[in-house]
Order: structure tokens, then sequence, then C-alpha cells
């Protein structure tokens, strides 16, 4: 979708530090990270917020999981923990309208979160 900056990342038209791609999804470091690991599962097409899936984004949604739960291994955090995070609206703390969870790590997380 024009206009969305996770759209140009996973088009390559803007640069991120990627680490898993593939046809459903691309994952690239948070450019902000608020923990040691904090990278960004974003599903390739356009999905502005968790309320817009539908029962056919099952499957992808699942994939999502399973390549941050790949990526958590990789990374070494799988055994002390993980969270996988997805904000849904302004006032849960979107701020990027395209879906994407955020798989953090690498400290201990407090709950609850803020
Ligand atoms: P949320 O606030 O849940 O919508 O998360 C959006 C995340 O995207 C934040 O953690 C931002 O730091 C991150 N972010 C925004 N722009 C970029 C970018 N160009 N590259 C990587 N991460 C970004």
């Amino acid at each position: 979708m024009s206009g969305c900056i996770f759209c140009k990342i996973v088009e390559g038209q803007i640069p991120a530090k990627i680490v898993h791609q593939d046809d459903l999804c691309v994952a690239f470091e948070d450019i902000n990270p608020v923990a040691p690991t904090h990278l960004l599962v974003v599903p390739r097409r356009h999905i502005a917020t968790a309320l817009d899936l539908v029962p056919s984004d099952a499957a992808m949604v699942g994939h999502l999981h399973q390549v941050a739960a790949r990526l958590a291994r990789e990374r070494r955090i799988a055994e002390s923990g993980f969270r996988t995070v997805m904000n849904c609206n302004a006032g849960a703390g979107q701020s990027v309208f395209h879906i994407h969870l955020h798989v953090l790590g690498g400290r201990p997380m407090q709950w609850p979160p803020g």
C-alpha cells in the first residue's frame, strides 16, 4: 500500500536489516530496539491491524509465529524466554498500521506490560 513504511521495506524500497524472508513474510531488526533482541515479523501483504484479519489469514498468522520461534532459537533467546507482541490500534501502542509481530528477548520481561 502506498505510504506504508513496512510495505516499502517488504518491497525493498527502503533499507532494513533483514534477517528472514519467504513467500509470506519478511523479518527485520527494529530500528528502535527496546530489548537486546528486537525483531519484527511482517506479512508481505498489507493488513492494517489485527482487526482486519479474516479466517483465510489463519495459516499466515501461524506462520508468523513459527518464523518468530525459529528466529528466537537462532538468536539463542528461546530457552531463556522471549515475547511476541502484536499491538492493535494506537491505545495499545500500534504506530505502524501494517500488522507485525514484535519478537523481544535477551533481558528479563516484566508483566503486566506498560
Ligand atoms: P508498533 O508501535 O507496535 O506499531 O511497532 C512499530 C515498530 O516499528 C516500532 O518498534 C518501531 O521502532 C519500528 N519501526 C518503525 N519504522 C521502522 C523502520 N524503518 N525500520 C525498522 N523498524 C521500524
